[in-house]
């Protein structure tokens, strides 16, 4: 979902942008109206994440499954680490499998999983490539506490992106999918460490390339105008919130409000997260006594206006996705609900 303010500034910039007469979707992304939009958009995105000089801010296409493949692509030499604490992070391994050799530091999925193995149990290699991580698992609503420390640390934040501040001044790349946080599916933000690109292998195409898409400030091709406008608007409205340190401080209540209605519960609500301090701030994913009754749960939920609480195809159970422009009252009026429920039900 999209802040409403978002949405409604964006929509009037795709029938009229500045009063121009004609929308910001019609206008050549060479041209200066759009020019103008992008280095704003790159402006406010360093900003919002205390980035310097040393990154670049690309607008890629493709999806984040695609830069699965393009970060091997691009770094894969000799080897790579990768943690796997859930389907994404897994998900990500595919993509190397194709290019290259990679270890795997830790996975939980023996427990399905259900946490995110600690840095205590990672077994790092010497010398790798990069070490990759998933920061905040979406399918089964848990979180990195904190990004790890590594010299060349790359990071999918997709379902967490700007929800709180990250160390991303620290990583040599963080890239997430648009759709959560950010605005419309079919833009990827990705930030990359400058000193990355001469490590860079060649790729079969430019539009592969980080340092070629960063040189182009993302025009090798047409980008997705309309996607990184409504990007723009997001960060402005981000800003105007207070930055990531207010958001987090927002997404902490919310997520509070919903933990806390499964803690009480007297275990009719089972969090799926089996370490407390992992659980997401995004994803709330949780389990009720039968198939039947979260069946009922959904339904019910609908008819009071809460939808998409059901729990991804592979997992079951619900999950409420509590991204940045859900207000504090949405999670409010679901928690109230999940009391009602647990208590006529239980
Ligand atoms: N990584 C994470 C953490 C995700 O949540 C998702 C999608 N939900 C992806 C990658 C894949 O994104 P896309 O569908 O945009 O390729």
């Amino acid at each position: 979902m999209l802040p409403t303010e978002v949405l409604e500034k964006s929509s009037q910039a795709l029938l009229d942008f500045q009063g121009k007469g004609f929308g910001i979707a019609e206008v050549s992304h060479r041209g200066k109206e759009f020019e103008g939009v992008l280095d704003e958009a790159i402006t406010r995105c360093k900003r919002l994440l205390g980035l310097g000089d040393t990154h670049d801010v690309l607008f890629m296409q493709g999806g984040a499954t695609q830069l699965f493949t393009l970060v091997p692509m691009n770094f894969l030499h000799t080897s790579a680490d990768y943690m796997v604490g859930g389907e994404w992070s897994k998900k990500a391994t595919a993509g190397a499998k194709e290019l290259g050799k990679f270890n795997i530091v830790a996975s939980s999925e023996a427990t399905n999983f259900d946490h995110s193995p600690p840095p205590s149990e990672w077994k790092l290699s010497k010398d790798v490539d990069y070490f990759h991580v998933c920061s905040n698992e979406t399918v089964h609503g848990h979180r990195l506490p904190q990004w790890p420390s590594h010299p060349n640390l790359i990071v999918d934040a997709s379902s967490e992106f700007m929800s709180r501040p990250h160390p991303v001044k620290d990583c040599a790349l963080v890239y997430a999918g648009s759709q959560k946080n950010l605005g419309p599916a079919g833009v990827v933000l990705v930030v990359v460490r400058k000193d990355m690109y001469p490590k860079q292998k060649k790729t079969p195409s430019k539009l592969w390339s980080f340092k070629d898409e960063a040189e182009n400030k993302s025009m090798l091709n047409t980008p997705p105008t309309f996607g990184i406008y409504i990007l723009l608007e997001t960060f402005r409205w981000l800003e105007s919130k207070g930055g990531l340190d207010a958001m987090e401080k927002i997404n902490a209540t919310k997520a509070g409000l919903l933990y806390g209605a499964i803690d009480e519960s007297n275990g009719f609500y089972k969090g799926t997260v089996s370490v407390k301090e992992q659980r997401s701030h995004m994803n709330v994913t949780y389990r009720l006594p039968s198939e039947e009754l979260t069946d009922e749960f959904i339904k019910t939920a609908a008819k009071n206006d809460m939808v998409a609480l059901k729990g991804y195809r592979t997992v079951g159970g619900i999950r409420a996705s509590i991204y940045n422009a859900m207000p504090v009252e949405g999670c409010k009026a679901l928690s109230q609900f999940m009391r009602d429920f647990a208590s006529k039900k239980s």
